[in-house]
């Protein structure tokens, strides 16, 4: 068992910040039922639900690859000593998720890319971290690349209507503010944008404005860092249950498919941002449906 993975001459390796009992399962995801998850006992119990609580377990986790000489991060959790009056469970965390990081063999001078799938609380936490009172940037040779549209939408001078504004208080000013102000931020806009010849991003909106996946294609083999696309391997099965988090939930059903259909249809491997056991799967694709095949080896 190992941490990393190689998918063509892309390693990924994964860093732990947290894994826990997240939510109950039917509020996270509103359109299942306590029947759909018991019926899915076999596939979800114990590492995506505990039939105990009738919660969901998630892990937050930051993905490393290291691509034509740089390492690059994908997604930086909720980081540590954050205020969160609304999300408790994500609020003044003091993980060691610097020494995962470093255990890995990154030290946060070594971060040339850091990529935030999307604007939300869980994905942007290591983004800073606290000194002398002060939120700075963790990693500070690195290039921190947001989609507009999310950096825009979460911007609160902005005043847009956000149906996750209080579950994310303070994470703009705390987070992404503080990034922009350092000269560190690039904003990308329009539906891809190209980070080397193996890594892509790509605009799949609807869990918020922005949200991107990333695709890994490399001598032959893929992989795509979903994000919050999905939260569970419920949303496989079902590809129209959207998170209670989704701002828009008819964009987010449509980007879920389409992104589902390119994985099944291209052998990639799906990374989800949270998923606990061995975190990624590959999926096939019958007509409309989905079912998972294979789970990745990490540890
Ligand atoms: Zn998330």
């Amino acid at each position: 068992m190992t941490a990393t993975l190689e998918i063509g001459a892309v390693s990924i390796t994964r860093v732990m910040e947290w894994e826990g009992l997240f939510a109950p399962a039917t509020e996270l995801i509103p359109d299942s039922d306590d029947r759909f998850w018991d019926g899915e006992r076999e596939l979800l119990a114990p590492d995506h639900w505990d039939p105990a609580s009738g919660l969901v377990r998630a892990c937050l986790q930051t993905f490393v690859l290291r691509s034509e000489g740089r390492t690059i991060l994908v997604d930086t959790g909720a980081g540590n000593h954050k205020e969160r009056p609304y999300l408790p469970v994500f609020g003044h965390l003091s993980t060691d998720f610097l020494g995962n990081l470093a255990a890995a063999g990154v030290q946060p001078e070594d971060v040339d890319v850091v990529v935030n799938t999307h604007v939300h609380v869980d994905h942007v936490g290591w983004n800073t971290v606290l000194q002398d009172r002060e939120w700075v940037p963790t990693f500070p040779n690195a290039r921190y690349v947001f989609s507009k549209s999310d950096f825009d939408f979460w911007n609160p001078l902005n005043g847009h209507e956000r149906h996750g504004a209080l579950v994310n208080q303070n994470m703009f000013e705390d987070s992404v503010l503080p990034i922009q102000q350092a000269g560190l931020a690039d904003m990308w806009e329009g539906d891809t944008h190209r980070l080397d010849s193996n890594l892509t991003l790509e605009l799949a909106p609807g869990h918020t404005p922005g949200l991107s996946v990333l695709k890994l294609e490399s001598e032959g083999e893929r992989a795509v860092f979903v994000g919050d696309l999905l939260h569970s391997p419920a949303q496989i099965l079902h590809p129209d249950w959207n998170s209670c988090f989704c701002e828009d939930p008819r964009l987010a059903r449509e980007s879920r498919r389409r992104v589902l259909s390119w994985t099944a249809d291209n052998n990639a491997l799906l990374v989800p941002a949270h998923l606990g056991g061995q975190h990624a799967v590959e999926i096939e694709r019958c007509g409309d449906e989905f079912t998972l095949k294979d789970w990745a080896a990490f540890t």
